[in-house]
């Protein structure tokens, strides 16, 4: 029996590249995405069925997710991959960024989970991996409303084993490192620091440093890691990717507090 992935955000990135990957190996796949009337790749694929989802749309996600079941039976596994990120001092952050920072990255995500829990609950199966960041794990300077949805989508999946494990379904966690997807061509939205005094020396030498963070073009191995959470059968809760993502967990891990947010701060000139 085939089983069927539900994936959001895979217009682009790690969402449209898990996508193929699933297909490849001969999964339903349901590519749910804003606008999948620019897509063409996917939909021409036979056992993918495009639609459209906007995470802060309670309606397309209800849409969505019954025209998967429809299409192909059941959902064995939900990827929440849709997200951006924000950068700028907090200060500086006006309420509509803050929110939609949190809108999309981490109340969509729990909306997408409510809509497919009642299938995944009658039938006692099924696995959710929740695309985080190894930034839901350590915290970059000027980019702290994103580290918070991150570290909060890391709190609520680490949680939610307890309630979902003796229902059948389990929860995983992907800790990509930096990646060049549109999430850095694009997707970022530098809020700045708007006229605040203080702030802008920092922040222009942490531009300076973050543009030249090394981006891996490997995309495909975050989709891989997606793949082995959402079909390795373990209990395993977190899939760390990238080799930046192994360096700074592993300083993390050696490191203090001080001593972590020192040798980050050198390393990104603030
Ligand atoms: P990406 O290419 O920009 O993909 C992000 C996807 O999310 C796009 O399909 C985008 O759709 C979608 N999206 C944004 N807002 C949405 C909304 N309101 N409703 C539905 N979909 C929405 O970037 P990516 O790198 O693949 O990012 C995927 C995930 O990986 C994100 O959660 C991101 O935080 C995480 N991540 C990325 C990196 C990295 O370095 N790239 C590192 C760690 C974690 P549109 O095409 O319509 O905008």
């Amino acid at each position: 029996m085939k089983k069927t992935v539900f994936i959001t955000g895979a217009s682009s990135g790690f969402g449209r590249e898990a996508a193929k990957l699933f297909h490849q190996k001969d999964w339903n796949v349901i590519a749910t995405m804003r606008r999948p009337g620019k897509e063409t790749e996917l939909s021409a694929l036979g056992g993918v069925h495009v639609t459209r989802l906007d995470v802060t749309d309670k309606t397309s996600i209800a849409t969505a997710v019954a025209a998967g079941i429809r299409q192909f039976g059941a959902i064995d596994v939900l990827v929440n991959n849709a997200g951006f990120g924000t950068l700028g001092a907090l200060e500086a952050a006006s309420e509509e960024v803050i929110r939609q920072q949190f809108e999309v990255n981490f109340f969509g995500l729990i909306e997408v989970t409510k809509a497919i829990l009642p299938g995944m609950r009658a039938r006692k199966a099924g696995t959710i991996v929740n695309v985080s960041s190894v930034g839901g794990r350590l915290g970059f300077p000027f980019s702290s409303l994103y580290h918070a949805t991150k570290f909060a989508i890391e709190g609520l999946t680490e949680s939610l084993q307890y309630e979902l494990n003796p229902l059948g379904i389990r929860l995983k966690l992907v800790e990509p490192g930096g990646y060049k997807t549109n999430f850095i061509d694009g997707g970022l939205n530098f809020y700045g620091v708007g006229d605040l005094d203080g702030y802008q020396v920092a922040y222009d030498r942490f531009q300076e440093k973050i543009q030249q963070w090394p981006l891996s073009e490997n995309i495909g191995e975050v989709a891989e890691a997606i793949y082995e959470a959402a079909s390795d059968g373990t209990d395993k809760l977190r899939y760390p990717v990238g080799h930046d993502t192994a360096q700074l967990l592993e300083a993390r891990r050696q490191m203090d507090d001080v001593a972590f947010k020192t040798m980050m701060a050198g390393q990104l000139g603030v």
